[in-house]
């Protein structure tokens, strides 16, 4: 639909507007909705996909013999970290398999950072004056609030469709020592969706920076999760570090949290050698070894990288049409008026929209008191603060199709809503 842009519209067509909007509105409540648009979960269709794995292992003994029962073995069941080693384009040697979740590992790793400091710091972080990080944003809040709980500062540059905006990352830590390191969702990023390209990922590693001990935490949690058949390749982090001289930089995260159960699937580090015995190191001293019997599981369950391929393959089919329903309600409800931009991401969880400036948590709390639960305005970015109140992210994977278009209609209803309202706020005044 091409609609006007409201700017465009007369004071009395634009008065005629906001009326039919809140009649819509009242009769959105009435009908007393209870839809869920929050957090980015896998439905409950696609975790039967993996209901094979509560008939698995067949066996109790990996390929190497080691009964997976017992304790030990702390890196993880080998051939499910080579299957993984495989599809993060990493050596086995660098990856380890371990528990449920990958940011489980990321906080681990930032303990470690901060009590211990890195392999190469001259002191734990925790002991320097001031830690911060670089945050790209919109990002992904659960980075943002690990960061506040240990008190380490968060600077913010723009993220675009190619990666963080580079220049003003390399800007930032070419002279800052107390920046210690960034954040990056690589591949179809929460909640942009932008994938991380090789010439953004080859600088990144490359950068000069005041800290020597500076890190990239690749969080590439959805490497795989492609939503066309065009599939994005994740740049290769680490080769691109290692040749840069700076083999200690990145740490790289993953997990099968959104291709098997969100629950009880397996987190993977993966990192330079001496990353990752500095991990396990520290590891030791509070684990014996990781849930090797679901390792096994699982890697039975693949049975090869190619078998995960597929696997993801059937996530599209059942998620796909969910992300087309998202852009079809919005398009068909919005396009034209210049009140809203999104995304069609091409992989990943999300949708970012982008409402009228000042009016993100009209729109939330509008779709609230009408039964839609949304991510709260701001949680993509630091202290949960969006300067300009624009950002909402929409997670469409766990409701039925049916629910995705009833609570994106809803959606439609309330950014309308909101937009007008402000029109009308600034021709009054
Ligand atoms: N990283 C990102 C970017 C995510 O979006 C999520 C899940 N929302 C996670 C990590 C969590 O991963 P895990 O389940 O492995 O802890």
């Amino acid at each position: 639909m091409n609609a006007t842009a409201l700017a465009d519209l007369s004071a009395d067509h634009l008065a005629t507007l906001l009326e039919e909007q809140r009649a819509a509105y009242a009769e959105l409540k009435a009908r007393g909705l209870k839809l869920d648009l929050t957090r980015g979960k896998p439905s409950a269709q696609q975790l039967d996909l993996a209901d094979d794995l509560l008939r698995l292992p067949s066996s109790t003994k990996d390929a190497a013999g080691v009964d997976v029962r017992n304790y030990g073995g702390l890196e993880g069941v080998r051939e499910l970290r080579e299957m993984f080693a495989d599809l993060l384009w990493v050596e086995p040697d660098q990856v380890v398999a371990g528990g449920n979740s990958s940011l489980t590992m990321m906080r681990d790793c930032l303990f470690y950072l901060m009590l211990f400091g890195a392999v190469d710091s001259e002191r734990p972080w925790g002991r320097e004056e001031k830690v911060r990080f670089v945050c790209p944003v919109p990002g992904y809040d659960r980075h943002f609030t690990l960061l506040e709980s240990l008190g380490i500062e968060m600077v913010t540059v723009a993220m675009h469709d190619d990666g963080p905006d580079v220049d003003a990352v390399a800007a930032l830590v070419a002279d800052d020592a107390s920046i210690k390191g960034i954040w990056i969702v690589p591949t179809y990023a929460n909640p942009t969706g932008a994938v991380v390209s090789q010439d953004v990922a080859a600088r990144l590693a490359a950068m000069p920076t005041a800290a020597a001990d500076f890190k990239i935490l690749w969080d590439n949690a959805y490497a795989l999760h492609h939503l066309t058949e065009d599939e994005a390749k994740s740049a290769d982090i680490l080769t691109l570090a290692s040749a840069a001289g700076h083999p200690h930089r990145p740490i790289m995260f993953a997990s099968t949290s959104k291709i098997t159960y969100a629950g009880a699937g397996v987190a993977f580090l993966a990192a330079s050698t001496a990353n990752v015995a500095w991990y396990l190191g520290h590891l030791a001293n509070g684990a014996i070894g990781p849930d090797k019997v679901n390792h096994l599981r699982h890697a039975e369950f693949f049975g090869s990288a190619q078998g995960v391929r597929e696997h993801m393959a059937k996530h599209r089919e059942i998620i796909a049409p969910k992300f087309a329903e998202v852009d079809r309600v919005l398009t068909d409800r919005l396009g034209g008026r210049d009140v809203a931009t999104w995304n069609r991401p091409t992989g990943g969880y999300f949708v970012n929209l982008d409402v009228v400036p000042g009016t993100a948590s009209r729109v939330v709390a509008l779709a609230k008191e009408a039964g839609v639960a949304l991510t709260p305005a701001g949680s993509s970015y630091p202290y949960k603060h969006d300067p300009d109140d624009t950002n909402i992210r929409l997670a469409p994977t766990m409701p039925p199709l049916t629910e995705v278009t009833e609570a994106m209609e809803a959606v439609a209803t309330c950014v309308l809503l909101a937009a007008l309202e402000k029109a009308a706020g600034q021709a009054s005044t």
